[in-house]
C-alpha cells in the first residue's frame, strides 16, 4: 500500500505519537521481539526548505573545523600553544556541550525537568552555540529518532537500508555519523514532533535567533582568550581552540552517539532497538553515551543509571535541582530499572552477522 494511504495506521497522530517520541517508542515493548512500526507517513517528515543552502552550510561547518587542524599543527609545531587556549577550549566545550546534553536533549526533547523561562532560554541558547542547528529542528529530528528507533523512519539509524556485511556496516555507520545531515528525506516534522516548543515563546525566540547564538559561540572564545591570555594573539588562538577545535570535537562526539552508540557497546536494558552503552565515551559526551539506558528510560534526567557510570550532565542537573533552579526532575525507581534489565550481551551486534 502506498504510504500516502496509510493514514489509519499512523503511529504518531495528535499528541499520542508525540508522547511516544518524548517518552520512548518502546515504553511498553512486547515481551518477545522488537516492536513493529507502521513506518513513517508523509506527515512525519519535515518538508524540504532551501535544501541546497542547508547542504552548503552543513558542508561548511563539517569541513572548516578540519581545516583548522592545519593551523593547530602549525601552532603546536612552532611551540606557540598557550595555556589560555586549553582553558578556553575546556570552558567553551563545557558550555556548548552541556547546552546540547542538558538543554536540547534532556530538557527540551525529553522534558526530564521543569525550569523557568529564563533557565529554558539560557540552556536553549547554550545549545544553539554548539552549531548543531536551531533547537526546534534538533528536537524534532531527535524525537523522530526515538519514535522509529532503528526502524524505517529513523533519521539516522546505522541499521536501516544499508545492506549486510562489512560494506553495509560501514555505510550504515557513515550515514548515522554524518551522512544523514546532508539528506532531508526523514527529518522530523516540526509541527508534529515539537508543537510544545513552537508554542513556547522563549524557546521559539532562541530558535529564530539561531545565528545570533552562533556568533556569540564564536565571540565568547575570542573574548575569553583575550581576557585570560591578555593579547590579541591569545584572542585569535582562543577563537581557534574554543571555536573551531571545540566544534570539531563536540560535533563528532554528538555524531558518535548516533553512530557508535547504536553499534558498539553493551545492551544493559531491553529496548527493542540497537542502542548501546559505550563507557569510554561517557566523559567527553557528558553522560550521553549511556545511550541504551537512555533508550530504556528516555525521560530520565540521569543516563548513567549506575553509581560508577559517570554522567556529568546528570551532575549539573542535580546541582541545579539542589539550589532550586529547576524542579520535577524525572528519576527512575530501582524497581522500574530491574524490570527492564536485559543482562549483559556481547559487544558489537551487527559486526558478527
Ligand atoms: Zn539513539
Ligand atoms: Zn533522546
Amino acid at each position: 500500500m502506498p504510504q500516502v494511504l496509510q493514514t489509519e495506521s499512523e503511529p504518531v497522530v495528535d499528541g499520542s505519537n508525540l508522547a511516544i517520541a518524548v517518552e520512548g517508542g518502546h515504553a511498553a515493548p512486547p515481551a518477545d521481539g522488537p516492536p513493529s512500526h507502521a513506518g513513517p507517513t508523509p506527515g512525519d517528515i519535515q518538508p524540504v526548505e532551501m535544501e541546497s543552502l542547508d547542504r552548503f552550510l552543513t558542508g561548511l561547518i563539517t569541513v572548516v573545523p578540519f581545516l583548522a587542524l592545519i593551523l593547530v599543527a602549525q601552532q603546536v609545531w612552532g611551540q606557540q600553544l598557550h595555556w589560555s587556549d586549553v582553558i578556553v577550549f575546556v570552558i567553551v566545550y563545557a558550555i556548548t556541550g552541556l547546552g546540547v546534553t542538558v538543554g536540547f536533549h534532556r530538557m527540551l526533547t525529553h522534558r526530564s525537568f521543569k525550569a523557568s523561562p529564563a533557565i529554558r532560554g539560557m540552556w536553549a541558547a547554550f545549545g544553539s552555540m554548539a552549531i548543531e542547528g536551531p533547537c526546534i529542528s534538533w528536537v524534532a529530528d531527535h524525537r523522530k529518532h526515538h519514535a522509529f528507533s532503528d526502524q524505517p523512519g529513523d533519521p539516522h539509524s546505522p541499521h536501516v537500508d544499508h545492506g549486510h556485511g562489512f560494506k553495509g556496516a560501514m555505510g550504515g555507520l557513515f550515514h548515522a555519523h554524518v551522512g544523514w545531515l546532508f539528506l532531508h528525506t526523514q527529518r522530523g516534522n516540526k509541527e508534529r514532533y515539537a508543537p510544545d516548543l513552537i508554542a513556547d515563546p522563549v524557546v521559539s525566540w532562541v530558535n529564530r535567533t539561531f545565528f545570533l547564538w552562533v556568533t556569540v559561540g564564536l565571540a565568547l572564545p575570542f573574548a575569553l582568550g583575550w581576557l585570560i591570555g591578555g593579547t590579541i594573539d591569545a584572542a585569535l588562538t582562543g577563537l581557534l581552540w574554543g571555536g573551531l577545535v571545540r566544534m570539531l570535537v563536540l560535533h563528532h562526539v554528538t555524531y558518535s552517539i548516533n553512530s557508535l552508540c547504536h553499534f558498539f557497546g553493551r545492551k544493559e536494558f531491553e529496548t527493542g532497538d540497537e542502542s548501546r552503552n559505550l563507557a569510554w565515551l561517557s566523559i567527553l559526551s557528558m553522560g550521553e553515551s549511556w545511550h541504551n539506558s537512555h533508550h530504556a528510560f528516555p525521560t530520565s534526567a540521569k543516563h548513567g543509571m549506575r553509581r560508577w557510570q559517570i554522567d556529568i550532565s546528570a551532575m549539573v542537573i542535580g546541582a541545579m535541582e539542589r539550589v532550586g533552579l529547576i524542579w520535577d526532575v524525572v528519576k527512575i525507581s530501582e524497581q522500574r530499572q530491574q524490570a527492564k534489565i536485559k543482562g549483559t550481551l556481547p559487544v558489537a551486534a551487527k559486526a558478527a552477522d
